[in-house]
């Protein structure tokens, strides 16, 4: 035991009563995520929906299932990952994250980043991903991109929710866990996109 799992601990404890954005007052639910606190691979969505948010878990609905088949299909399973989002409450009606929201829940995403010290990153759709690169683009122009610095990899991939009733997507999906793999394997040798052209982008978060 290194203490990664008590620190994760003491962090939920810290902050499962956070109340420093309005949606500390619609949620049912605090979604802190869930998984193994020494994971590799950390995945990072976009926020609690309806099944979270009664739950108290991430990724529990059909796109949860999504993600647990991708799981499957290049060997692990939620017990070997770690799954979070960038907010830990619901918006109501699934609206998209409002920036001021993102602001003030990121430190508990970069803090669970700084305990878990995983060695890729896999961020699900848009939200995480222009916040974890700082960045303004969509996913259509990150996904397929790998961002890299000494420690730590990002992988930008489409939210499991796109596959729902989009059979091309899943097979994009498909791929994409295909490469997550040869990365946790350490022999991915395909051309790379420094941070450095993305601005100060994860850096400046301090997260690397
Ligand atoms: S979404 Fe984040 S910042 Fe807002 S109340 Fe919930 S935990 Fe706090």
């Amino acid at each position: 035991m290194d203490g990664r799992r008590e620190r994760l601990k003491e962090l939920f404890l810290d902050i499962k009563d956070c109340n420093d954005c309005g949606l500390c007052n619609t949620k049912t639910r605090f979604v802190f995520g869930s998984g193994n606190a020494s994971a590799e691979l950390l995945f990072i969505g976009e926020a609690p929906g309806k099944n979270e948010d009664l739950q108290g878990l991430p990724f529990v609905g059909r796109a949860g299932q999504i993600l647990d088949d991708l799981l499957a299909s290049i060997g692990l399973h939620r017990g070997q990952v770690f799954i979070t989002n960038v907010l830990k409450c619901r918006p109501p009606k699934n609206r998209d994250p409002r920036p001021e929201e993102v602001e003030a829940c990121k430190g508990h995403l970069f803090e669970q980043i700084s305990i878990i010290g995983p060695k890729v990153i896999c961020t699900l759709g848009k939200h995480s991903t222009q916040l974890i690169l700082n960045t303004k683009k969509g996913i259509s122009g990150l996904r397929g991109r790998v961002y890299r610095t000494e420690e730590r990899v990002v992988l930008p991939i489409n939210h499991p929710a796109a596959a729902l009733y989009n059979p091309h997507k899943l097979d994009v999906l498909k791929k994409d866990f295909e490469r997550i793999k040869t990365f946790l394997d350490k022999e991915e040798t395909e051309k790379e996109r420094p941070v450095k052209d993305m601005g100060q982008g994860p850096r400046q978060l301090g997260l690397f």
